[in-house]
C-alpha cells in the first residue's frame, strides 16, 4: 500500500494560485493543501482602479476556495505563525481563534508576500479628534484591508464635513504614485476640497523607473494639482503631522505609508535560511537554501544575491513569472523523477501605472508613454490574468480558461512606432491598445528597431 504525499502551499499569493491551478495530480498519489489567512486574495495590480472607482472592487478578488475546490485543493483558512522544517510542520491559527494546529507536509511551498516597510518614526495618533476620529494612518500591506480603510476615511472625512481633507502618501514608488492619483480622483469627487500630498526620498518619483518616466509622473502630478516633496526622506509621522529632514512639516487627515516591502516577522523564525533582511534565501529552483522540500517564491524570498543585490525588486510580476516553475519544480520533486527548472528573472518588464482617470502611464526600455490606450492595455492585461483564476464551470462541468491572447507583430518603421507610442493622448483616444503592444513586443524581440526607435524619441 502507498501513503499518499502531502503537499502544502502557505499563502494565496500570485505564485500559488498558479499551482493551484495547473498542478496535476491524482489524489490517490498526492493530498494537496493551500492555507491562507484570507479567503481572498488582492491582484495589487488593479487596486488603484478599484480605489479610483473606475473597477469594481470584486474584479481584483481571486477567491481561493471555489479555485481550490476546482482543482482538487483542499483550502484551509488559517494564519500560519510558525514552520518547522527539520520535522516537516507547519502550525496555524484559525480565524480569530488562539488555537494552534499542526499541520504535516512532505513538501511544502511558501507565497506569504511582504508587509509595509515603515518609515522612521510613526505611530498610530495617540490623539484621535473624538468627533471626527482623525487622523487615519494607513499602511497598503495588507493590501486586503486597503480599499476598506480608504473608504473608512472617505465615510469619517464625508461625515465631519472637512473644509479640506488633507491626505499624504509616503512613499513614492509606482504603488505610491499610482495611489496618490487614484485618491486624488476619487476624493475630489466625493469631498468637497482635498489637497493630497506625495512625498519621495529619492530625487525624482518611480525612480526605480527612469528619468523620463520619473518626469512624465512628475507632470501627471502637477497637473492634478498633487503637492510633491521629493527628495526629502520622512523624519515622524505622529499625531496628524509629518516632519521632512528639511524641516517642513504639515498636517494629515489620512497618512498612506506606501514605503515599500519588508518581511514578515515570523519567517525569519522559522529555521529556515534567511538574509539581513528576513527574506527567505531559495536557490535558482525556488527550493529554500539547505530544504530540498521546501519551495518558497514571490515577495518573501531572495535570491542570496544570484542576480544582484536586492534583485528582482519586490514586483508582483516576478511572483507571476515565478508560478510555472514553482509548478513545474514541485510537480517533480513530489513524482521523485525529472530535473527541476532553474528561474531566471527577467531584467526589466513593462510597467503600466493607472492615473485614476481613465489614463495611464506606462515604462518600458526607458521610455516614457501615456494616454488612454496604456489605461486599456493595462486593464485587458489584468482582467485576462483575472480571468484565468475566475471558477466557471462549463455546461458538461470542466472549467473553463480565460480569454485568448493579442496576436499580431507590428511591421511598420521605427519612426512610425516611435510616433504610435508617443502622439498625442486625444489622436489615441478612439483606438485600442493593439497597435501599441504591438509595438512595444518588436521592441522586446528586434533590437535594431528598438535602437532605432530609442534614437527617433531622443531626436524628437
Ligand atoms: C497598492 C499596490 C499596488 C501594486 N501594484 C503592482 C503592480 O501594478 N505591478 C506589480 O508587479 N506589483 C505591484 N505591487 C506589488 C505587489 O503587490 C507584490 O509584489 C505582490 O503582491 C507580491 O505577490 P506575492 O505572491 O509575493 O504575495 P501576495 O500577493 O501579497 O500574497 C500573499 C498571500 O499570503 C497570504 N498570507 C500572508 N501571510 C500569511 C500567513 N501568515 N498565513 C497564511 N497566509 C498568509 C495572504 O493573505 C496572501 O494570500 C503593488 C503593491 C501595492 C501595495
Amino acid at each position: 500500500m502507498t501513503t499518499r504525499k502531502i503537499l502544502l502551499l502557505v499563502g494565496g499569493g500570485h505564485s500559488h494560485i498558479q499551482v493551484v491551478k495547473n498542478f496535476t495530480h491524482s489524489t490517490h498519489d498526492t493530498q494537496c493543501m493551500l492555507i491562507s489567512n484570507s479567503p481572498v486574495a488582492v491582484y495589487s495590480g488593479m487596486l488603484p482602479a478599484v480605489i479610483a472607482g473606475l473597477i469594481p472592487y470584486e474584479d481584483s478578488l481571486v477567491h481561493l476556495q471555489p479555485l481550490c475546490e476546482a482543482h482538487n485543493f483542499h483550502f484551509i483558512h488559517g494564519t500560519v505563525t510558525q514552520i518547522d522544517p527539520q520535522n516537516k510542520r507547519v502550525y496555524f491559527n484559525a480565524p480569530q481563534s488562539s488555537i494552534q494546529f499542526t499541520l504535516h507536509y512532505d513538501v511544502l511551498s511558501i507565497d506569504v508576500g511582504s508587509r509595509t516597510r515603515d518609515v522612521n518614526d510613526v505611530s498610530q495618533p495617540t490623539m484621535t479628534n473624538a468627533k471626527t476620529q482623525l487622523p487615519l494612518i494607513v499602511r497598503t500591506r495588507p493590501i486586503l484591508h486597503l480599499e476598506d480603510s480608504i473608504s473608512e476615511y472617505e465615510s469619517l472625512a464625508k461625515e465631519a464635513s472637512l473644509p479640506c481633507a488633507r491626505v499624504v502618501v509616503i512613499g513614492a514608488g509606482a504603488a505610491g504614485v499610482e495611489l496618490a492619483l487614484a485618491l486624488e480622483a476619487r476624493l475630489k469627487r466625493s469631498l468637497d476640497e482635498t489637497v493630497v500630498r506625495i512625498v519621495s526620498q529619492h530625487d525624482t518619483l518611480v525612480s526605480q523607473f527612469g528619468r523620463m518616466s520619473g518626469a512624465a509622473v512628475a507632470a501627471e502630478c502637477r497637473r492634478r494639482g498633487i503637492q510633491m516633496h521629493i527628495g526629502q526622506p520622512v523624519i515622524s509621522v505622529k499625531d496628524g503631522v509629518v516632519r521632512l529632514k528639511d524641516g517642513t512639516e504639515f498636517t494629515y487627515d489620512m497618512a498612506v505609508i506606501a514605503t515599500g516591502a519588508a518581511a514578515h516577522d515570523w519567517v525569519r523564525r522559522t529555521g529556515l535560511v534567511t538574509d539581513e533582511d528576513g527574506w527567505l534565501v531559495v536557490e535558482r529552483t525556488l527550493q529554500c537554501k539547505g530544504f530540498a522540500d521546501v519551495f518558497a517564491a514571490g515577495d518573501c524570498i531572495s535570491f542570496g544575491g544570484a542576480f544582484g543585490k536586492q534583485f528582482p525588486p519586490k514586483a508582483g510580476v516576478y511572483a507571476v513569472r515565478e508560478g510555472p516553475t514553482l509548478t513545474h519544480n514541485l510537480q517533480k520533486v513530489l513524482g521523485n523523477r525529472g530535473t527541476l527548472m532553474e528561474f531566471t528573472p527577467q531584467a526589466s518588464f513593462l510597467s503600466l501605472l493607472s492615473t485614476g482617470d481613465g489614463r495611464g502611464i506606462g515604462t518600458k526600455h526607458g521610455l516614457a508613454f501615456k494616454g488612454t490606450w496604456v489605461y486599456r492595455l493595462k486593464n485587458f492585461i489584468d482582467e485576462r490574468w483575472q480571468e484565468r483564476f475566475r471558477v466557471s464551470w462549463g455546461t458538461d462541468g470542466r472549467v473553463e480558461d480565460g480569454q485568448e491572447d493579442v496576436d499580431g507583430q507590428f511591421d511598420g518603421t521605427a519612426a512610425e512606432g516611435a510616433a504610435l507610442l508617443l502622439c498625442s493622448e486625444d489622436l489615441n483616444q478612439s483606438d485600442s491598445f493593439e497597435k501599441q503592444l504591438s509595438v512595444l513586443r518588436r521592441m522586446d524581440c528586434d533590437d535594431d528597431f528598438r535602437e532605432e526607435l530609442l534614437k527617433c524619441v531622443q531626436s524628437t
